[in-house]
């Protein structure tokens, strides 16, 4: 029984007609098994129990495709990747990240991303790379 997840990602790959390749399938599938986010060494260590000879430049162009074809996220202050919920479409995105826990809540509001950007255009500013994250203590953290 394959993975829903995968079988999907499959699917999307197909009518876009892009490559998805058994490597990406393996980094895909070792990503969605997390719980939340994950480094690329972690993500290294679990490929080569599968592909001994996994080497970083293996675990980063999968990475790439997988961002490419929003399938994950990247998470800049971590250094770090996550699995998107929303999966295979683009969206605008605010992390919400627990230092205590680790727990990782995504908002996608596009008014906030919206605002952020045409700040960014009023003050003649070309945005290449948007990010929206923030640290703190989560309710669960905060109350238990
Ligand atoms: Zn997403
Ligand atoms: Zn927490």
């Amino acid at each position: 029984m394959q993975n829903p997840l995968l079988e999907r990602a499959i699917e999307i790959c197909k009518q876009k007609k892009i490559r998805f390749t058994p490597i990406r399938q393996r980094v895909f599938l070792l990503m969605a098994e997390q719980k939340g986010a994950v480094s690329a060494y972690d993500l290294l260590e679990l490929l080569k129990k599968h592909d001994a000879n996994a080497k970083p430049p293996t675990i980063y162009r999968a990475l790439d495709f997988l961002l490419e074809n929003h399938f994950i996220h990247r998470i800049e202050s971590l250094n770090a990747y996550l699995m998107c919920s929303h999966f295979g479409c683009e969206h605008p995105m605010q992390l919400l990240i627990c230092d205590s826990c680790h727990k990782i809540i995504g908002l996608t509001d596009p008014v906030i991303d919206d605002a952020f950007s045409e700040q960014a255009k009023q003050s003649g500013f070309q945005i290449t790379n948007k990010v929206l994250e923030a640290h703190g203590i989560c309710y669960n953290c905060l109350y238990n």
